[in-house]
C-alpha cells in the first residue's frame, strides 16, 4: 500500500532540496525521492558560481554574506546557510584564439585589492549546499528515499501516483525537480509545446598546476583545431575544492586534449594534472509555457530552457513549496491554489529575460573566424564594467562597439555582417545548423 503525502518531490537538487526544507518546515506531509544515492555527490558538471552577485538576475539581487554564512535574497525574502568554501573571482576574461588577446568585463588588479567587496562573484560546494538543505528536510520530517529513480505519474481523481524503484508513493501535490532531463517533464506532457535544439554535451575536469595569467576570473577561450567543422570553446574557473584547482569544461573529451596540449594556450597547462572528470549531456528545450499541469509544479532546471542556476533552482524550490502551503490550507488543491507560483514563475523567468539572450553567447563564440574574433577582441583597449550575468553579454559588448562600427566597417566589414547575425530572432536558425554536429 502506498504511502499519502500533501507533496511528493522528485530530486533532490537545489530545487527539490530546498523545496522539501521549506515543506517540511511548513509542517506539510512531504516526500523527497532521489535518484543518487547519495544526493551531495555531484555527478553532473556544474561550474557552481554563485550566480548571480553582480546584478539582478531572475528578478533578485542576491548575494553571499560571508560573516554569517547566508546567501541572501532579498527581493523574494529569504536565505538560505552556506558556511563552506567561498573563492572569489574578480572578472570575466574572453580569450581570442591566439592566446594572448582577450576582451573583459571587470578590471581585474582594481578588484582583487578590494577582496570580497570588489568580486565579481564566487564559486562553491554545491554538494555541501545540497547535504545542508536535505538534513534540514529530514530534521523536520520529510521522508527521503535515495537510489529510487522515478519512472512514472498517474493523475487520479484527487491525487498522483508516482511509481519507480517498485515503489509507489500517493500525494496532492507533485513537485517536479529533476533537472534539464526532466522525467516528470516528458510524463506529464510538458515537453510536448517546447521547441526541441539540441544535446548540450559536456565534460568537465578539475585540474591542477596550471599558470594562467589573473587566474581568479573566469575565462571563456575559443581556439581552431585545423580542418575541425567549429572552434572549441573551452572554460577555465576556479574550483571551490582547493586553492589552486580549477574547472575546466569543453564539449568532447579530444577538445581537452587539443587545448591543453596544441593550442596557443598549452603552455597554461605544461604541468597540469587533472584530478578527477565529470561527463554529462542537457537536452536544450525553449522552456515551458506554464510550470503547473495537473497538480504537478516544475521547478529549477525542468521546467526552464537550460540553466536556472542554483540559486534560481532554490527560488523555485521555496516559493512552489509555499503555494502549495497555502494551496492546501485554502483546501483548493488546484490551479487556482498554486496561481501565486505560476505568476511567479513566469515573472521571474520567461518575463524577465527572453532564454534566447543566454543561447546567444554559442553563436558569439562560434561565429566568427580566428582572425576576426582577435581583431574584435583587440579593439577593447580597456576593460568593460564588471558584469557575470550571460544573458547581458552580447548586447553589452554590441553596446561597446557601437562606437567604433565605422572604423570596423573599414578595417574588417566580414565582423559587422557577423555582429547584424547576433539577433535574439535568429537563435533558433543557428542552433537548428548546429544540431547535427552536437547529435554526432
Ligand atoms: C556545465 C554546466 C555548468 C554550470 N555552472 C553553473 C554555475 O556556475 N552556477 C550555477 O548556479 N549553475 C550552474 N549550472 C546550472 C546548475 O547546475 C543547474 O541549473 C542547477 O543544478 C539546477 O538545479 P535543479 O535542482 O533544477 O536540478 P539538478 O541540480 O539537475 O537536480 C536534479 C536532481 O534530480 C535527480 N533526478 C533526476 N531524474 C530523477 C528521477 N527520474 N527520479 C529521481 N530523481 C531524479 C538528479 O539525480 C538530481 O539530484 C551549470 C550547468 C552546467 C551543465
Amino acid at each position: 500500500m502506498s504511502k499519502r503525502y500533501d507533496l511528493i518531490i522528485v530530486g533532490a537538487g537545489p530545487g527539490g532540496a530546498m523545496a522539501a526544507k521549506t515543506a517540511g518546515e511548513n509542517g506539510l506531509k512531504t516526500a523527497l525521492l532521489e535518484r543518487k544515492k547519495d544526493p551531495a555527490k555531484i555527478t553532473r558538471g556544474c561550474a557552481m558560481m554563485f550566480a548571480i552577485e553582480s546584478g539582478y538576475y531572475f528578478a533578485e539581487r542576491m548575494y553571499y554574506n560571508r560573516k554569517n554564512g547566508k546567501m541572501i535574497f532579498p527581493v523574494n525574502g529569504f536565505s538560505v546557510d552556506y558556511d563552506g568554501p567561498a573563492r572569489n573571482f574578480y572578472a570575466w576574461h574572453f580569450y581570442a584564439p591566439d592566446g594572448k588577446t582577450r576582451m573583459a568585463f571587470g578590471d581585474y588588479e582594481e578588484s582583487i585589492k578590494q577582496g570580497d567587496q570588489g568580486r565579481l562573484s564566487f564559486v562553491y560546494d554545491k554538494g555541501k549546499l545540497i547535504e545542508g538543505l536535505v538534513d534540514d528536510a529530514v530534521g523536520t520530517g520529510v521522508d527521503l528515499f535515495t537510489g529510487l529513480n522515478v519512472d512514472g505519474i498517474e493523475k487520479r481523481a484527487d491525487s498522483l501516483v508516482v511509481t519507480g524503484g517498485g515503489e509507489t508513493f500517493e500525494g496532492t501535490f507533485v513537485i517536479g525537480a529533476d533537472g534539464i532531463n526532466s522525467r516528470v517533464a516528458e510524463l506529464m506532457g510538458f515537453n510536448k509545446e517546447r521547441t526541441y535544439y539540441c544535446p548540450a554535451p559536456g565534460i568537465t575536469y578539475y585540474v591542477t598546476g596550471l599558470t594562467i595569467p589573473q587566474s581568479e576570473s573566469i575565462i571563456l577561450g575559443n581556439c581552431f583545431q585545423p580542418n575541425a567543422p567549429v572552434p572549441i570553446l573551452f572554460w577555465v574557473i576556479p574550483s571551490p575544492y582547493e586553492d589552486d584547482e580549477y574547472w575546466f569544461n569543453v564539449s568532447k573529451e579530444e577538445d581537452f586534449a587539443y587545448v591543453t596540449k596544441e593550442s596557443n594556450f598549452a603552455h597554461w597547462f605544461a604541468g597540469a594534472k587533472v584530478n578527477r572528470a565529470i561527463s554529462y549531456v542537457g537536452n536544450l528545450r525553449s522552456p515551458v509555457s506554464e510550470p503547473y499541469r495537473d497538480n504537478v509544479l516544475l521547478v529549477g532546471d525542468s521546467a526552464w530552457f537550460g540553466e536556472a542556476e542554483i540559486t534560481g533552482a532554490m527560488m523555485c524550490g521555496w516559493k512552489a513549496a509555499h503555494a502549495i502551503t497555502v494551496a492546501l490550507k485554502d483546501n483548493k488543491p488546484d490551479r487556482e491554489g498554486v496561481l501565486d507560483y505560476i505568476s511567479w514563475w513566469k515573472k521571474s523567468y520567461p518575463e524577465f529575460d527572453d532564454y534566447r539572450n543566454f543561447l546567444m553567447i554559442v553563436p558569439f563564440g562560434l561565429l566568427f573566424s580566428e582572425e576576426e574574433l582577435t581583431y574584435l577582441f583587440g579593439l577593447f583597449e580597456k576593460p568593460l564594467p564588471p558584469n557575470h550575468n550571460p544573458f547581458l553579454v552580447v548586447r553589452l559588448v554590441k553596446k561597446a562597439l557601437e562606437p567604433m562600427m565605422p572604423r570596423i566597417e573599414k578595417e574588417m566589414p566580414s565582423v559587422v555582417e557577423k555582429l547584424q547575425m547576433l539577433e535574439i530572432d535568429k537563435v533558433d536558425e543557428f542552433l537548428g545548423n548546429f544540431k547535427t554536429f552536437f547529435e554526432s
